[in-house]
């Protein structure tokens, strides 16, 4: 509306071309500047399935986001596992260029480098709002872009879960021994820690873990928590559902940009592109904690799940094996330990911190 001669003539060159039609209704971006090219198409290949409750639905969100805030000028099409690449090929696709952007978690990188997973999540380490504090205002993303630029790749946050549940056994878990031959669906880390403790730690994909679960093949998994798990319908499989997820405390998802693509675009694009990233990051842990509220109401007051806390020597032994698996990464190279040491004085600082905030202050809630 600041120029009112400038929309006279656009209606005009409308009018012209359709030899007199109706006026058509608010033109595009890329229409009313032609100079600005045609639409730029970028393909997002993502390790989940296709539309996903949480996770697949957060890179849905983050293309609509992407396409709507550039008004059109980049159309970001989104594939599921399998569609374009392999889950696990997310990570060389956006690498080489074959798709634009990719949508997962670091961990999965690990075979890249081992400081990938501090980006993700490492047992007793993060919750959400500090690896926000950390990858944001604590020096944790200059060192994750440091990292990717030697794949031609820039990452970005764009989810996070939230705090995740212990998991389903369908036996209690009263002492450091019930660990033992202990056969859980545990991936990554967590896996390692349980391996210590004297359980065999096992990797399904997704859709193997219910069937695994309900014929004994497995004694425990964990998945996520109250929202995802619900879905999945865990609870008709295992009877007593563990907290807290001390393996996941605030898993960061992912998201990768090819970095010649990205420099490709004029700045205003670049903009909207990172700004879109930090919203869906929000976005996603916003949408976790409404409905994990609402999923641990339906599993506790419908479905008689019984919920329960791994005994305190239970933790003590697994954080002690935590941080033993979690100090051997910054053993392996320069830059994990760089990782690890500027994640560690971040994680002790925050602990004293959130002693006399959030944790306070959760503890006078219940009071
Ligand atoms: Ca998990």
């Amino acid at each position: 509306m600041s120029n009112p001669d400038k929309n006279v003539s656009r209606r005009a060159v409308v009018k012209g071309v359709l030899g007199g039609a109706a006026l058509v209704a608010a033109p595009k971006v890329a229409d009313a500047f032609p100079s600005l090219g045609k639409t730029i198409k970028w393909k997002m290949v993502t390790t989940w399935p296709k539309n996903f409750p949480g996770l697949g639905a957060g890179a849905n969100y983050l293309a609509k986001l992407i396409n709507e805030m550039s008004g059109g000028r980049i159309k970001v099409k989104v594939y599921g596992a399998k569609e374009l690449v392999g889950a696990f090929e997310v990570f060389d696709a956006v690498s080489r260029g074959t798709a634009q952007m990719g949508h997962g978690a670091a961990y999965y990188w690990k075979g890249k480098h081992p400081a990938t997973q501090f980006f993700a999540a490492v047992p007793f380490g993060l919750t959400a709002q500090e690896m926000n504090g950390w990858l944001y205002h604590g020096g944790g993303m200059a060192l994750w872009k440091e990292l990717y630029d030697r794949f031609d790749l820039i990452p970005t946050a764009i989810g996070n879960t939230g705090v995740q549940m212990g998991g389903w056994f369908n036996r209690k878990i009263d002492a450091v021994t019930d660990l033992k031959g202990l056969k859980m669906r545990i991936p990554g880390l967590g896996g390692e820690v349980l391996n210590r403790a004297g359980g065999t730690p096992v990797s399904l994909p997704g859709g193997e873990i219910f069937p695994a679960l309900q014929s004994g093949s497995i004694d425990a998994t964990e998945w996520v928590g109250p929202y995802n798990d619900l879905a999945f319908g865990l609870y008709k499989a295992a009877k007593f559902y563990y907290y807290p997820g001390w393996h996941e405390p605030g898993t960061t998802l992912e998201g990768i940009i090819n970095k010649t693509a990205f420099n490709a675009l004029p700045k205003d694009l670049q903009s909207i592109v990172i700004a879109a990233c930090r919203v869906a990051n929000q976005d996603m842990l916003s949408d976790f904690t409404a409905r994990n509220n609402t999923a641990l109401d339906t599993l506790v007051n419908h479905h008689g799940v019984k919920l329960l806390r791994f005994p305190d020597d239970v933790l003590k032994r697994i954080k002690m094996l935590s941080n033993e698996v979690v100090a051997e990464i910054a053993g392996q190279d320069p830059f994990s330990k760089r990782v690890y040491d500027s994640f560690s004085t971040f994680r002790k600082q925050a602990i004293s911190w959130h002693a006399v905030s959030e944790q306070a202050y959760m503890d006078a809630r219940t009071l």
